[in-house]
């Protein structure tokens, strides 16, 4: 993005908030304080990029997180770019965009299963904040939406590929209901007030190597541009491994370092949002806001699995927006067993992406030649499900350093029965919506996608990281936004989530912050429909 011009701050300016972190969940944040009056710096791992950068080439894209991440359980978790991102945007850069809210009965899930945890809060509290952040990013879907039929998205659904027009057809035949995704996607040119002209999607189905238009929902188009405009300062490559306290135990300072240079931005409050594996590794290098032991616990990734096949039709996977159907019908299966549910989604995939998979899924030799040579009749279909937390799985720091001199995290991670019971539920509904429109050689990858849970947010001090608004239980003007404070996992997709959080937790920390009154309290946006051209 055009960092030019922008606003900067020394690093011996006592600003108002350091912001760590430029993803799903520290950039509302950034925008919000900004537009609020504060004075607000933004430090990114990663390096800047702009849509042009992106190559319409799945070997050349590099908007990942790279450095190394131990993997250990009985499942153990491929990382690298089935999950994490970085740069100016984070994991948006190549984000599915793929934006479900959250079904309000998974905030609850510990009362209706007795597993993971409660939310602090119910649905009502995310509402306004959800219809806020899809009125300024651009979600299309459809209206009504079946299973909420009061939603109203703000744009027409973005137009399907062969996947999600094959699984139309085969929900028919069961009679499961299914429907356009909802999209953050822009179906047409799109500007909301004050924010950038995004063209719309021109379906070239490259959205998980950075959609070189921008009609695709990242941090980068939306949320940062607003906060530069306003005076935030945004500084790529610049990884935070330290913090300095002051004598009341509160942050006064973030050690960064950038370009092989050691540097110290003095602050009045910082917000963590470096994700999942990121933030509570840097607490344990730290050693702060840990009195509750729980930093690290409790990480979840979505049960993922998906299911291709090959169709008679020409399907050519690689076009369009890849997950354009959705149906929400199971959630609540009446033949469950397992704790919570799933959503399924349509799938495009581009063509080493699909090699990749099949290979990981024990597709060799000439069977594989042969599948990928039939590559233009390949369709797929997933689910994510709800994965529950598990003493077994957790996140502490190994023994090995990487070449920032921080230990690397590693990452327990082993499915459950819960989990298990979900993938063959999936799989057997799947197999026969695909056989119903006579898929052959259909073939299961048995995957786990994002990082959750690792800094749960809760109102019991001793059991959580921390409070329902993201502030440190421990460390008074430390405040965590990301993937790590979900308590449970819920079966949604998880960004448009954190993104509406990102809103709440800064206009909780407005609201509590004593200068604030000077400082203005303007919204971000008003939770209007935007104008669209
Ligand atoms: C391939 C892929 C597809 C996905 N598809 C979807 C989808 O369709 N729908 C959906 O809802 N979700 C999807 N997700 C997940 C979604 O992108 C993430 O859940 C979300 O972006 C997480 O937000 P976050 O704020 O926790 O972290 P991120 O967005 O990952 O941002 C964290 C940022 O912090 C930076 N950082 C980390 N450590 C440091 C440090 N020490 N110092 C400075 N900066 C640091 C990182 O570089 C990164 O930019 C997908 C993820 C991937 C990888
Ligand atoms: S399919 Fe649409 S949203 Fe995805 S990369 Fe192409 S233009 Fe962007």
């Amino acid at each position: 993005m055009k960092l030019d011009g922008m606003k900067r701050y020394g690093n011996d300016e006592i600003v108002d908030a350091v912001v760590i972190g430029t993803g799903a969940g520290g950039a509302p944040i950034l925008a919000r304080l900004a537009r609020a009056g504060l004075r607000v710096v933004a430090l990114e791992a990663g390096r800047n990029t702009t849509p042009e950068d992106y190559p319409a080439d799945e070997s050349a894209a590099d908007i990942y997180w790279l450095r190394e991440r131990l993997s250990a359980g009985e499942t153990p978790e491929a990382f690298g770019a089935n999950n994490s991102g970085s740069g100016v945007g984070g994991s948006t850069l190549h984000w599915g965009a793929f934006c479900p809210r959250v079904d309000p009965r998974d905030l609850r899930i510990r009362s209706e299963f007795g597993v993971s945890e409660n939310w602090p809060f119910g649905y009502e509290e995310l509402l306004p904040y959800y219809e806020r952040v899809e009125a300024f990013i651009g979600v299309s879907g459809p209206r009504p939406y079946p299973w909420d039929p009061a939603r109203r998205y703000p744009l027409e659904p973005v137009l399907r590929n062969a996947s999600a027009q094959m699984m139309q057809r085969a929900c028919d035949a069961l009679g499961v209901r299914a429907t356009d995704a909802p999209a953050a996607v822009v179906s047409q040119t799109f500007a909301y007030p004050g924010a950038d002209v995004r063209p719309a999607c021109i379906n070239c189905g490259y959205c998980h190597q950075g959609c070189r238009i921008g009609a695709k929902t990242s941090m980068d188009v939306t949320y940062l541009p607003v906060a530069v405009r306003a005076g935030a300062e945004i500084r790529p490559d610049a990884f935070v491994h330290g913090f300095e306290l002051d004598a009341n135990g509160k942050i006064a300072a973030v050690l960064y370092r950038r370009d092989g240079v050691d540097e110290r931005q003095r602050c009045a409050n910082v917000f963590l949002c470096a994700g999942a594996v990121e933030t509570p590794r840097l607490l344990l290098h730290t050693g702060i806001g840990n009195s509750s032991g729980q930093v690290g616990r409790n990480y979840m990734c979505h049960v993922a699995t998906q299911i291709w096949g090959l169709f008679e039709d020409e399907m050519r996977p690689n076009k369009g927006y890849p997950s354009s159907l959705i149906t929400e019908d199971f959630m609540r299966p009446a033949d469950a067993d397992f704790a919570g549910g799933y959503l399924v989604q349509s799938l495009g995939i581009v063509p080493a992406t699909l090699g990749q998979n099949l290979a990981r899924s024990g597709m060799w030799g000439d069977a594989l030649v042969d599948y990928l040579q039939r590559y233009n009749h390949v369709g797929g279909m997933g689910i994510n499900g709800e994965c529950v937390s598990s003493p077994k799985n957790y996140l502490e720091l190994s023994d090995e350093t990487d070449e920032t001199g921080v230990r690397k995290p590693k990452i327990y991670f082993s499915t459950g029965p819960n989990e298990q019971n979900m993938a063959r539920h999936g799989i057997a509904l799947m197999t026969k919506l695909w056989e119903a429109v006579g898929a052959s050689r259909l073939t299961t990858i048995s995957r786990n996608a994002h990082t959750i849970g690792t800094c749960r947010m809760g109102d019991d001090a001793s059991d959580s990281v921390v409070d329902d608004a993201g502030r440190s239980h421990d460390v008074e003007n430390l405040w965590i936004c990301d993937n790590s404070v979900f308590p449970s996992s819920l079966a949604a997709n998880p960004a448009l989530t954190i993104m509406a959080l990102g809103l709440r937790t800064a206009e909780t920390f407005l609201r509590s912050e004593p200068r604030a009154p000077r400082l203005g309290n303007e919204p971000l946006v008003p939770p209007t429909v935007p104008v669209t051209a």
